[in-house]
Protein backbone atom coordinates (compact mmCIF):
# COMPACT_ATOMS: atom_id res chain seq x y z
CA UNK A 1 0.00 0.00 0.00
CA UNK A 2 1.30 3.51 -0.93
CA UNK A 3 1.34 5.62 1.74
CA UNK A 4 -1.87 7.46 2.08
CA UNK A 5 -2.92 11.02 4.31
CA UNK A 6 -6.13 10.71 5.65
CA UNK A 7 -8.86 12.42 8.56
CA UNK A 8 -10.96 11.91 11.42
CA UNK A 9 -14.23 10.28 11.27
CA UNK A 10 -15.33 13.95 12.62
CA UNK A 11 -12.45 15.64 13.77
CA UNK A 12 -9.54 18.03 11.95
CA UNK A 13 -6.52 15.27 13.01
CA UNK A 14 -4.98 13.62 10.43
CA UNK A 15 -2.47 10.83 10.57
CA UNK A 16 -0.08 9.41 7.15
CA UNK A 17 -0.91 5.89 7.35
CA UNK A 18 3.02 4.47 5.31
CA UNK A 19 3.13 1.18 6.19
CA UNK A 20 6.66 -0.57 6.34
CA UNK A 21 6.84 -4.12 5.50
CA UNK A 22 9.65 -4.35 8.40
CA UNK A 23 6.38 -3.75 10.91
CA UNK A 24 3.96 -6.52 10.23
CA UNK A 25 2.87 -7.96 13.15
CA UNK A 26 5.21 -11.68 13.39
CA UNK A 27 8.48 -9.36 13.13
CA UNK A 28 7.44 -7.73 16.04
CA UNK A 29 9.66 -9.09 19.03
CA UNK A 30 8.12 -11.67 20.94
CA UNK A 31 6.84 -11.26 23.90
CA UNK A 32 8.79 -10.96 27.05
CA UNK A 33 7.79 -13.20 29.91
CA UNK A 34 10.08 -11.32 32.26
CA UNK A 35 7.98 -8.50 32.13
CA UNK A 36 5.95 -10.34 34.79
CA UNK A 37 8.54 -11.90 36.81
CA UNK A 38 10.47 -8.48 37.52
CA UNK A 39 7.98 -7.18 39.59
CA UNK A 40 8.38 -7.23 43.27
CA UNK A 41 6.31 -9.08 45.70
CA UNK A 42 4.26 -6.15 47.13
CA UNK A 43 3.92 -2.43 46.41
CA UNK A 44 1.28 0.50 47.96
CA UNK A 45 -1.42 -1.07 46.15
CA UNK A 46 -1.40 -4.66 47.71
CA UNK A 47 -3.90 -5.08 50.10
CA UNK A 48 -1.47 -4.92 53.20
CA UNK A 49 -0.80 -1.48 52.48
CA UNK A 50 -3.84 -0.21 50.65
CA UNK A 51 -6.06 -1.87 53.23
CA UNK A 52 -4.93 1.32 55.47
CA UNK A 53 -6.36 3.95 53.58
CA UNK A 54 -9.99 4.58 53.51
CA UNK A 55 -11.53 3.23 50.09
CA UNK A 56 -14.57 5.96 48.42
CA UNK A 57 -15.95 2.39 46.77
CA UNK A 58 -15.13 -0.89 46.88
CA UNK A 59 -16.27 -4.33 45.57
CA UNK A 60 -16.29 -7.30 47.69
CA UNK A 61 -16.04 -7.87 51.84
CA UNK A 62 -13.08 -6.44 53.93
CA UNK A 63 -10.44 -8.95 53.58
CA UNK A 64 -11.53 -10.20 50.44
CA UNK A 65 -11.86 -7.17 47.88
CA UNK A 66 -11.98 -7.59 44.13
CA UNK A 67 -11.79 -3.72 43.24
CA UNK A 68 -10.49 -0.96 45.68
CA UNK A 69 -11.09 2.82 45.03
CA UNK A 70 -9.17 5.59 46.62
CA UNK A 71 -8.37 8.77 46.16
CA UNK A 72 -5.05 9.90 44.15
CA UNK A 73 -2.89 11.06 47.28
CA UNK A 74 -0.66 13.34 44.40
CA UNK A 75 -3.50 14.83 42.44
CA UNK A 76 -3.30 17.38 40.07
CA UNK A 77 -6.66 18.56 40.51
CA UNK A 78 -8.51 18.74 43.68
CA UNK A 79 -11.98 19.79 45.08
CA UNK A 80 -10.47 22.74 47.50
CA UNK A 81 -8.24 24.32 44.45
CA UNK A 82 -10.24 26.67 42.17
CA UNK A 83 -7.40 27.02 40.35
CA UNK A 84 -7.37 23.55 39.50
CA UNK A 85 -10.28 22.54 40.17
CA UNK A 86 -11.42 18.52 40.50
CA UNK A 87 -10.94 15.61 41.53
CA UNK A 88 -8.62 12.28 40.87
CA UNK A 89 -9.02 8.28 42.22
CA UNK A 90 -7.04 5.17 41.65
CA UNK A 91 -9.31 2.29 40.66
CA UNK A 92 -7.10 -1.07 42.14
CA UNK A 93 -8.26 -3.67 39.62
CA UNK A 94 -7.18 -6.80 41.75
CA UNK A 95 -5.49 -7.48 45.26
CA UNK A 96 -2.92 -9.59 43.38
CA UNK A 97 -0.10 -8.00 42.56
CA UNK A 98 1.18 -10.45 39.26
CA UNK A 99 -1.92 -10.10 37.52
CA UNK A 100 -2.29 -7.65 34.85
CA UNK A 101 -5.61 -6.90 33.15
CA UNK A 102 -5.64 -9.65 30.83
CA UNK A 103 -4.98 -12.30 33.18
CA UNK A 104 -8.78 -11.34 35.05
CA UNK A 105 -11.83 -13.47 34.77
CA UNK A 106 -14.30 -11.83 32.43
CA UNK A 107 -16.71 -11.68 34.92
CA UNK A 108 -14.24 -9.68 37.11
CA UNK A 109 -12.99 -7.37 34.20
CA UNK A 110 -17.49 -6.50 33.60
CA UNK A 111 -17.23 -5.81 37.45
CA UNK A 112 -14.46 -3.45 36.89
CA UNK A 113 -17.01 -1.55 34.05
CA UNK A 114 -19.56 -1.46 36.82
CA UNK A 115 -17.06 -0.26 38.89
CA UNK A 116 -15.88 2.83 36.24
CA UNK A 117 -19.78 3.24 36.04
CA UNK A 118 -20.51 3.53 39.53
CA UNK A 119 -17.45 5.94 40.39
CA UNK A 120 -19.06 8.21 37.34
CA UNK A 121 -22.34 8.14 38.79
CA UNK A 122 -20.82 9.64 42.23
CA UNK A 123 -18.52 12.08 40.46
CA UNK A 124 -21.10 13.64 38.04
CA UNK A 125 -23.15 15.12 41.10
CA UNK A 126 -19.84 17.33 42.40
CA UNK A 127 -20.60 20.68 41.57
CA UNK A 128 -19.16 21.75 38.42
CA UNK A 129 -17.77 18.73 37.52
CA UNK A 130 -18.01 18.87 33.42
CA UNK A 131 -15.61 16.18 32.11
CA UNK A 132 -15.12 12.62 33.76
CA UNK A 133 -12.04 10.69 31.94
CA UNK A 134 -11.30 6.89 32.91
CA UNK A 135 -7.91 5.77 31.63
CA UNK A 136 -5.77 3.35 32.29
CA UNK A 137 -1.61 3.29 31.65
CA UNK A 138 -0.24 -0.13 31.17
CA UNK A 139 3.40 -0.92 31.04
CA UNK A 140 6.75 1.60 31.58
CA UNK A 141 5.93 3.86 28.35
CA UNK A 142 2.61 4.01 28.58
CA UNK A 143 3.37 6.29 31.55
CA UNK A 144 2.34 3.67 34.84
CA UNK A 145 4.20 4.26 37.75
CA UNK A 146 3.43 0.97 39.66
CA UNK A 147 2.83 -2.72 38.22
CA UNK A 148 0.05 -3.20 40.58
CA UNK A 149 -3.16 -3.10 37.78
CA UNK A 150 -4.88 0.23 37.82
CA UNK A 151 -6.65 2.29 36.17
CA UNK A 152 -7.81 6.35 37.03
CA UNK A 153 -10.82 8.18 37.42
CA UNK A 154 -9.76 11.68 36.13
CA UNK A 155 -12.73 14.82 36.83
CA UNK A 156 -12.85 18.30 36.57
CA UNK A 157 -14.22 21.42 35.34
CA UNK A 158 -12.20 22.07 32.31
CA UNK A 159 -13.04 20.60 29.18
CA UNK A 160 -10.35 20.35 26.81
CA UNK A 161 -10.79 22.50 23.42
CA UNK A 162 -10.05 19.51 20.99
CA UNK A 163 -13.66 18.00 23.05
CA UNK A 164 -15.52 20.97 22.72
CA UNK A 165 -14.67 21.16 19.09
CA UNK A 166 -15.23 17.50 19.03
CA UNK A 167 -19.25 18.43 20.26
CA UNK A 168 -19.50 20.96 18.06
CA UNK A 169 -18.71 19.02 15.19
CA UNK A 170 -20.77 15.98 16.08
CA UNK A 171 -23.72 18.23 16.67
CA UNK A 172 -23.07 19.94 13.25
CA UNK A 173 -23.02 16.50 11.27
CA UNK A 174 -26.38 15.55 13.32
CA UNK A 175 -28.14 18.91 11.95
CA UNK A 176 -27.13 18.03 8.45
CA UNK A 177 -27.22 14.50 8.09
CA UNK A 178 -29.93 13.78 10.96
CA UNK A 179 -27.97 11.18 12.48
CA UNK A 180 -24.65 10.58 15.29
CA UNK A 181 -21.93 10.39 13.35
CA UNK A 182 -20.67 7.37 15.23
CA UNK A 183 -23.70 5.13 14.73
CA UNK A 184 -23.19 5.98 11.27
CA UNK A 185 -19.15 4.84 11.61
CA UNK A 186 -20.71 2.02 13.49
CA UNK A 187 -22.81 0.90 10.54
CA UNK A 188 -19.96 1.69 8.34
CA UNK A 189 -17.29 -0.15 9.82
CA UNK A 190 -19.08 -3.35 10.47
CA UNK A 191 -18.58 -4.34 7.07
CA UNK A 192 -15.03 -2.77 6.10
CA UNK A 193 -11.95 -4.25 6.25
CA UNK A 194 -11.44 -2.65 10.03
CA UNK A 195 -13.90 -4.85 11.46
CA UNK A 196 -12.61 -6.99 13.96
CA UNK A 197 -16.01 -8.28 16.29
CA UNK A 198 -19.49 -7.82 16.99
CA UNK A 199 -22.03 -9.33 18.82
CA UNK A 200 -25.46 -7.54 20.40
CA UNK A 201 -24.09 -4.90 22.10
CA UNK A 202 -21.00 -3.85 20.90
CA UNK A 203 -18.41 -3.76 18.16
CA UNK A 204 -14.76 -3.15 18.25
CA UNK A 205 -12.71 -1.78 15.05
CA UNK A 206 -9.66 -0.27 14.28
CA UNK A 207 -10.60 2.99 13.25
CA UNK A 208 -9.78 4.72 9.64
CA UNK A 209 -7.86 7.55 10.52
CA UNK A 210 -5.48 5.22 13.33
CA UNK A 211 -3.01 7.84 15.18
CA UNK A 212 -1.26 4.38 16.75
CA UNK A 213 -0.20 1.16 15.88
CA UNK A 214 -2.70 -1.04 16.37
CA UNK A 215 -5.27 1.28 17.95
CA UNK A 216 -8.89 -0.13 18.43
CA UNK A 217 -11.64 0.96 19.63
CA UNK A 218 -14.91 -0.47 21.20
CA UNK A 219 -18.60 0.88 20.90
CA UNK A 220 -22.11 0.18 22.22
CA UNK A 221 -24.26 -0.30 19.33
CA UNK A 222 -26.78 1.13 21.15
CA UNK A 223 -26.34 5.74 20.99
CA UNK A 224 -25.20 5.72 25.23
CA UNK A 225 -23.42 8.88 25.99
CA UNK A 226 -21.58 7.68 29.24
CA UNK A 227 -20.67 4.25 30.73
CA UNK A 228 -23.87 4.53 33.56
CA UNK A 229 -25.85 3.65 30.88
CA UNK A 230 -24.56 0.82 29.90
CA UNK A 231 -26.73 -2.36 31.30
CA UNK A 232 -25.09 -5.46 33.19
CA UNK A 233 -25.20 -7.58 29.48
CA UNK A 234 -23.32 -4.67 27.75
CA UNK A 235 -20.68 -4.70 30.63
CA UNK A 236 -20.10 -8.36 29.83
CA UNK A 237 -20.06 -8.13 26.35
CA UNK A 238 -17.18 -5.13 26.40
CA UNK A 239 -15.26 -6.91 29.05
CA UNK A 240 -15.28 -10.07 26.82
CA UNK A 241 -14.21 -8.60 23.66
CA UNK A 242 -11.64 -6.15 25.68
CA UNK A 243 -10.12 -8.98 27.57
CA UNK A 244 -9.50 -11.17 24.03
CA UNK A 245 -7.89 -7.58 22.85
CA UNK A 246 -5.42 -7.06 25.86
CA UNK A 247 -4.06 -10.43 25.25
CA UNK A 248 -3.29 -9.65 21.34
CA UNK A 249 -1.93 -6.72 23.24
CA UNK A 250 0.22 -8.14 25.62
CA UNK A 251 1.15 -10.79 23.25
CA UNK A 252 2.80 -8.04 20.91
CA UNK A 253 4.69 -7.04 24.04
CA UNK A 254 3.24 -3.08 23.60
CA UNK A 255 2.74 -1.06 26.07
CA UNK A 256 -1.31 0.96 25.78
CA UNK A 257 -3.56 3.22 27.18
CA UNK A 258 -6.92 2.77 26.87
CA UNK A 259 -9.66 5.60 27.86
CA UNK A 260 -13.71 6.78 27.73
CA UNK A 261 -14.00 10.05 27.74
CA UNK A 262 -17.40 11.64 29.17
CA UNK A 263 -18.71 15.15 29.12
CA UNK A 264 -21.59 15.39 31.88
CA UNK A 265 -23.59 17.93 29.69
CA UNK A 266 -23.32 16.51 26.84
CA UNK A 267 -25.45 13.90 26.91
CA UNK A 268 -25.90 13.40 23.21
CA UNK A 269 -22.12 12.09 22.58
CA UNK A 270 -21.84 8.40 21.18
CA UNK A 271 -19.76 6.67 24.06
CA UNK A 272 -16.04 4.34 22.90
CA UNK A 273 -13.23 3.12 24.17
CA UNK A 274 -10.21 3.94 23.14
CA UNK A 275 -7.44 1.22 23.31
CA UNK A 276 -4.10 3.14 22.32
CA UNK A 277 -0.94 0.60 22.02
CA UNK A 278 1.89 2.64 22.74
CA UNK A 279 4.36 1.33 19.94
CA UNK A 280 5.34 4.03 18.05
CA UNK A 281 8.11 6.97 19.53
CA UNK A 282 6.47 10.34 18.31
CA UNK A 283 9.53 12.20 16.61
CA UNK A 284 10.33 15.37 14.60
CA UNK A 285 7.09 15.03 12.42
CA UNK A 286 5.17 14.44 15.23
CA UNK A 287 6.26 17.07 17.47
CA UNK A 288 6.85 19.80 14.70
CA UNK A 289 3.98 19.44 12.65
CA UNK A 290 1.23 17.81 14.70
CA UNK A 291 0.58 15.24 11.98
CA UNK A 292 1.49 11.27 12.64
CA UNK A 293 3.20 9.10 10.94
CA UNK A 294 1.64 5.40 11.27
CA UNK A 295 3.38 2.67 9.93
CA UNK A 296 0.83 -0.21 10.82
CA UNK A 297 -2.24 0.28 8.71
CA UNK A 298 -5.73 0.08 10.55
CA UNK A 299 -6.58 -2.53 7.69
CA UNK A 300 -3.70 -4.71 9.20
CA UNK A 301 -4.15 -4.24 12.30
CA UNK A 302 -7.87 -5.51 11.95
CA UNK A 303 -6.46 -8.45 10.33
CA UNK A 304 -4.01 -9.11 13.44
CA UNK A 305 -7.02 -8.43 15.79
CA UNK A 306 -9.17 -10.94 14.17
CA UNK A 307 -6.78 -13.38 13.97
CA UNK A 308 -5.37 -13.45 10.82
CA UNK A 309 -1.52 -12.90 11.03
ZN1 LIG B 1 1.08 -4.64 44.54
ZN1 LIG C 1 -24.51 7.31 18.05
Amino acid sequence: MRPEIRKDYIQDKYVIIAPKRAQRPHDIEKPVTQFKTEIPAMCAFCPQNINKVKPVYKKGRDHGWLIYVVKNIFPAVSLDNPESYGTQEVIIETPDHTKHMDDLPERHIASLLHTYAERTRALEKILNIDYILIFKNNGGAAGASLKHSHSQIFATRFVPPQLMDKSRKVFEYKLFNGRCVYCDTIDKESKGPRFVYKDQHVIAFTPYASMHNYEIWIMPLRHVDNITKLTHVEHHSFARILKRILKKITYLNLPYNYYFHQLVNDTDQHLYLKIVPRGSVWAGVEIGSGLVINAIAPEEAAKYYRGEL
